[in-house]
């Protein structure tokens, strides 16, 4: 097996401070990487000579490279990553809001920014409706590899450092079945003298693995929770999200009924809403009463087809049908824009597609 050098994104603050003296070299460290986006160690001026060096013959600063890059109509840029081992990945930069200038070049609303970012190499879930599915399980990302992708996509797009980003984890892969570094990324990013991003701009979007929800959940974070939900009854969830046998509706919950939440917001509960099969106000009424006594907010998204894909795109109509029934009976319900449609960015497109 090859060895590599380690990468610093793999540590936390209090991790470094452990491994390089005097522990306030860490803090320095963290700015240089997550803040002034240095690419090598020389450029970290107030390290002494001798300790840059020692850091350059141990250490690399990112573990990832862009292979490919594609930008679709409405903004968004999905980005595939490729790990050192040759295996690749990858996330999405969605932009959420239009910079506005006036005449004089002044900005008069801000951008604003979403990154979609994977937890995994492929995933063990095999939802029916997942390109991811196909592929199969390779690894789990470290937490160097997760938080590179927020890092990389940053510097490639010039999103100054201070500057407000949301992430969820919604990219490949299953976050919670990858939950010790999903939650050590999770305090990368939360870092003050690092990317500060406040755990309540992250949100890991899971199929329901009930038991880590409850670990999550224990560790009290402040992360936001979203359930990838997409049926009603536990015999449609088992057809499409087979991980449904292990975890059932009434599993699942539970765990969010006592999954720790800031008294402002809500889990995000995601259907997917395929043709024929889970789009009719039927299913949108056992929907509510699912969710009775949660706060919750529902994202209806639409199935995106690929190419030989088992299901279809819902009409229009009978998605607005949906949404408006879950709002006439106080359900908080969005529908999630078809952001990069053209680029194929629900997760594992763009990696089938530089496969194929
Ligand atoms: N494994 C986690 C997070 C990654 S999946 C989870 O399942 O929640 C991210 C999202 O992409 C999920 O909500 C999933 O339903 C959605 N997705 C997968 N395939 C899709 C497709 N063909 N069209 C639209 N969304 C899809
Ligand atoms: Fe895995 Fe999520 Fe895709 Fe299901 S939808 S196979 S859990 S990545």
């Amino acid at each position: 097996m090859a060895v590599y050098k380690k990468t610093l994104f793999d540590f936390t603050k209090d991790e470094l401070s452990q491994i390089i003296k005097p522990s306030f070299r860490a803090k320095q460290i963290y700015g240089w990487i997550y803040q002034k986006y240095v690419n090598s160690f020389d450029e970290m001026k107030n390290l002494p000579k001798d300790l840059r060096e020692k850091l350059d013959k141990e250490y690399i600063l990112s573990p990832l490279k862009i292979i490919a890059k594609e930008k679709s109509r409405d903004g968004s840029i999905k980005y595939l990553f490729g790990l050192r081992n040759g295996l690749s990945m990858e996330a999405v930069l969605l932009p959420m809001k239009k910079e506005i200038k006036d005449t004089e070049g002044n900005i008069t609303q801000s951008s604003k920014y979403t990154i979609c970012i994977s937890s995994q190499v492929g995933c063990k879930i095999g939802c029916a409706f997942c390109l991811t599915a196909k592929e199969g399980f390779k690894q789990n990302l470290s937490a160097g590899e997760i938080v590179a992708q927020v890092l990389e996509i940053k510097k490639d797009n010039d999103i100054a450092s201070n500057k407000r980003v949301n992430i969820v984890f919604m990219g490949m892969g299953e976050p919670l079945d990858n939950l010790e570094n999903v939650v050590k990324a999770i305090r990368i990013f939360s870092d003050p003298d690092g990317l500060s991003i406040s755990p309540r701009r992250q949100t890991v979007s899971t199929s329901g693995l009930s038991h880590q929800i409850k670990k999550l959940g224990e560790m009290d974070l402040g992360v936001l929770l979203a359930i990838s939900l997409h049926a009603v009854d536990d015999e449609m969830r088992e057809k499409l999200m087979p991980i449904n046998k292990a975890y059932n509706i009434a599993s699942i919950l539970d765990a969010v009924r006592n999954f720790p939440i800031d008294a402002r917001k809500r889990v995000m509960f995601e259907y997917l809403v395929i043709k024929d099969l889970n789009d009719d106000v039927k299913s949108a009424k056992k929907l509510v009463k699912l969710l009775h006594g949660i706060k919750a907010k529902v994202n209806l998204i639409y199935f995106n087809p690929y190419p030989n894909s088992p299901f279809q795109r819902p009409s229009e109509k009978d998605m607005l049908g949906f949404q408006r029934y879950l709002r006439d009976h106080g359900v908080t319900c969005t529908i999630r824009e078809s952001k990069g449609l053209d680029i194929s960015a629900a997760c594992g497109q763009l990696y089938e597609k530089k496969r194929v």
